[in-house]
């Protein structure tokens, strides 16, 4: 490759209000269509906005979230175009004066991505193509629903630090309750801006504009994608045109929309019928203290206060009903790595399995403790404890109950372990031979077949401690 590609990022969140951004319709996915509508909403002429305030916290707490600097002094614009989802022909959004600037995020790899702004805006509504028929529809149910725009620096380099960041941005705004973040809805949508140079320049190509992406995979694969375009355009002695372009997820390509717009293109003027959004110093502090601990805060914690491995408590805060379940775990018995363990082995691959998700669980955080708890003091064996995850999982009960009846709580003296060794030795005589003569690997099979002999009460540790003494 000798291209170096240059990327940059507009990224489109709805807000979790439970009102639209201008108007008392409620703001909800889905709906029969044209149900959540009313007048200013559809942009009938003579209504007023009314701004909502929970839209204006919450695009505060992504500006915390992100590092940004959120002003106590932003205004709202109109952005004018026509398109039939459009129904004002013109949008409101914060072109002069954005409620957040200056944030920043870092990738994988320690390296720094710049945010240049978070602003808010009206959602615009949706075209229904109904091919059959012939005719297109528009549903308005999403006109009027808040969002923001978080707009990054050009600063990265590839598609991976883009997944990391967008990665990285879905789950803190889910954190901080700013979106859900369910990019398969539509919720999180991601605008690429991509060009390509020569390794070594420092002066930006043309950039191509892919809409909409709505999935992390999608976005690697569509930069994949136009970085192998615009090096083929360039090494042909073409010319990259500045364009906004479609991915389409079958056929893995991207195809022109239009030609892209210039921000003089839209008209922008100041919207007349808002006033400006002022916020004190008391206000924007009042906003920060209300900010939960974000995935990185927890992830860090997990290492340093917890001393759990890095990969790991990135693993368990990935998804925040899954640290949140971690967290009161934790908090119940201080057993931090061995429930970790028991959450990213036995009760993922119990997850996976079922398709199922960590708040349908028949077992409470509490009793994975529990067990966590029987398993670290020698109860039960590592091994029988993800049995009872296990159980607990199909069945639910409690965990020193379901140990005691299948038998799980270990042997803990060594009366009649003798015996059971003698007869695993003598029915494995060859590889006790072989093990006495040097070959140390054969311990792990003896081992094995000693374990399997005592049964679900075996205790590796009494075991281990027999065959070391037999076998000298
Ligand atoms: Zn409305």
């Amino acid at each position: 490759m000798r291209y170096q590609p240059v990327i940059g990022l507009e990224i489109h969140c709805e807000l979790l209000t439970n009102s639209k951004v201008f108007c008392t319709c409620q703001n909800e996915f889905g709906g029969s269509e044209n149900t959540r509508v009313c007048p200013r909403c559809s942009g009938m002429p003579g209504t007023l906005p009314l701004l909502n305030q929970g839209a204006v916290r919450l695009a505060a707490k992504a500006g915390f979230a992100t590092n940004c600097t959120v002003n106590g002094y932003s205004s709202f614009d109109r952005k004018n175009y026509f398109y039939p989802d459009l129904p004002k022909a013109y949008q409101i959004t914060q072109f002069e004066h954005p409620i957040c600037t200056d944030g920043h995020i870092d990738v994988a790899g320690g390296k720094r991505i710049r945010i240049n702004r978070i602003h808010i805006e009206e959602d615009a509504g949706k075209l229904v193509h109904d091919d059959y028929e012939g005719v297109s529809l528009a549903d308005y149910n999403r006109c009027g629903v808040p969002l923001i725009e978080i707009v990054t620096e050009p600063d990265f380099r590839s598609a991976e630090e883009v997944q990391d960041f967008v990665t990285q941005i879905a789950q803190r705004l889910k954190y901080a309750g700013v979106c859900d973040a369910r990019m398969e809805q539509g919720s999180l949508r991601v605008d690429v801006n991509i060009s390509i140079m020569p390794f070594g320049s420092e002066e930006f190509g043309t950039r191509a504009e892919i809409k909409n992406l709505n999935s992390v995979k999608s976005i690697g694969r569509a930069i994949e994608y136009e970085i192998q375009r615009q090096s083929e355009i360039l090494d042909g002695g073409g010319k990259v045109v500045q364009e906004t372009r479609r991915y389409n997820e079958n056929r893995d390509d991207t195809k022109p929309l239009r030609s892209k717009e210039e921000a003089h293109d839209y008209r922008y003027f100041p919207e007349p019928d808002i006033p400006p959004v002022l916020l004190s110093e008391e206000d924007i502090e009042a906003i920060r203290k209300e900010m939960p601990e974000l995935p990185h805060e927890r992830s860090k914690r997990y290492t340093e206060e917890y001393g759990l491995p890095a990969d790991d408590a990135s693993l368990l805060t990935a998804q925040k009903e899954f640290s949140d379940f971690y967290d009161e775990a934790a908090a119940s018995e201080p057993e931090y790595r061995m429930i970790s363990n028991l959450m990213l082995g036995e009760v993922s691959h119990l997850l996976n399995e079922t398709g199922s998700d960590i708040t349908e669980v028949k077992f409470s955080p509490a009793e994975l403790a529990k067990t966590a708890k029987l398993a670290a003091d020698g109860t039960v064996s590592k091994g029988a404890a993800k049995e009872i995850v296990s159980i607990m999982f199909k069945d639910g009960g409690d965990p020193r109950r379901i140990a005691q009846e299948h038998g799980f709580i270990m042997d803990t003296d060594a009366s009649g372990l003798d015996e059971v060794i003698d007869k695993v030795l003598a029915e494995n005589a060859d590889a006790a031979e072989k093990y006495k003569n040097g070959n140390a690997k054969l311990f792990g099979f003896i081992m094995g077949q000693a374990i399997k002999a005592c049964g679900k009460s075996a205790n590796p540790a009494l075991i281990k401690e027999a065959l070391n003494k037999k076998l000298q």
